[in-house]
């Protein structure tokens, strides 16, 4: 049985996390988009062409290490404004939404876009202030050094380019749950988003 779970949402929402837990919650298998145009926009860093880093990408290119840190993500927003780029990345994000088993599929352009018919969506957000908190105590905890403001500022250039971009931009599809989860906590954000996907399993024929 395919049965696929569209995530979307602004950096640090709590997708990441609210996907996992959804995954395990159901025995889904678990893609974390972001990964794609993360590995992509690491290539550029050492001088690759994005175009030519996106078609030649691999599953175990997801798997390096030095994927998660800021320069990294802003070459990755970077990247995801090239048409080119989000075209060589589309088949395999659809594969993996349609294998048999089930699949939570978390991203920004996936309920709209890749998964126009996946059979639940949902919309992950919370406010910016919120959201740069999150991420500027997750970075202090990895020892990062920076400040609340420079956090902040990226954190609204990111969402300013995943906005306003002309292909495939960040937004709710029309069929998506939103749940913001600027006052939840983890425990109740996994709680909602797990009650959203199984009222759409209820309604199925
Ligand atoms: O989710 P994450 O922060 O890892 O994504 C990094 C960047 O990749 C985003 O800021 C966005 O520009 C891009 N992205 C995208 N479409 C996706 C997933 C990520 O454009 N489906």
């Amino acid at each position: 049985m395919a049965f696929t779970i569209a995530i979307d949402g602004p950096a640090a929402a709590g997708k990441g996390t609210i996907s996992r837990a959804v995954a395990d919650h159901f025995g889904f298998a678990h893609l974390d988009t972001g990964l794609l145009y993360r590995a992509v926009g690491a290539r550029t860093l050492t001088g690759a062409d994005a175009v030519e880093a996106a078609r030649a990408l691999v599953a175990a290119d997801l798997d390096a290490t030095n994927l998660r840190g800021s320069a990294v993500a802003d070459a990755a927003s970077k990247v995801a404004v090239i048409a080119e780029v989000r075209a060589a990345l589309v088949d395999f994000q659809r594969a993996f939404a349609r294998r048999s088993g089930g699949a939570v599929v978390d991203g920004r352009d996936i309920g709209t876009v890749i998964c126009p018919d996946a059979e639940a969506k949902l919309f992950i957000t919370a406010s910016p202030e919120v959201r740069a908190r999150r991420r500027f105590e997750e970075l202090t905890e990895r020892g990062v050094q920076t400040t609340r403001d420079a956090v902040l500022a990226e954190v609204h250039a990111r969402d300013e380019r995943d906005m306003s971009r002309s292909e495939a931009p960040l937004k709710a599809a029309d069929d998506a749950v939103t749940i913001d989860t600027s006052a939840m906590t983890i425990a109740q954000a996994v709680e909602a988003a797990i009650a959203a996907v199984e009222m759409r399993m209820q309604d199925r024929p």
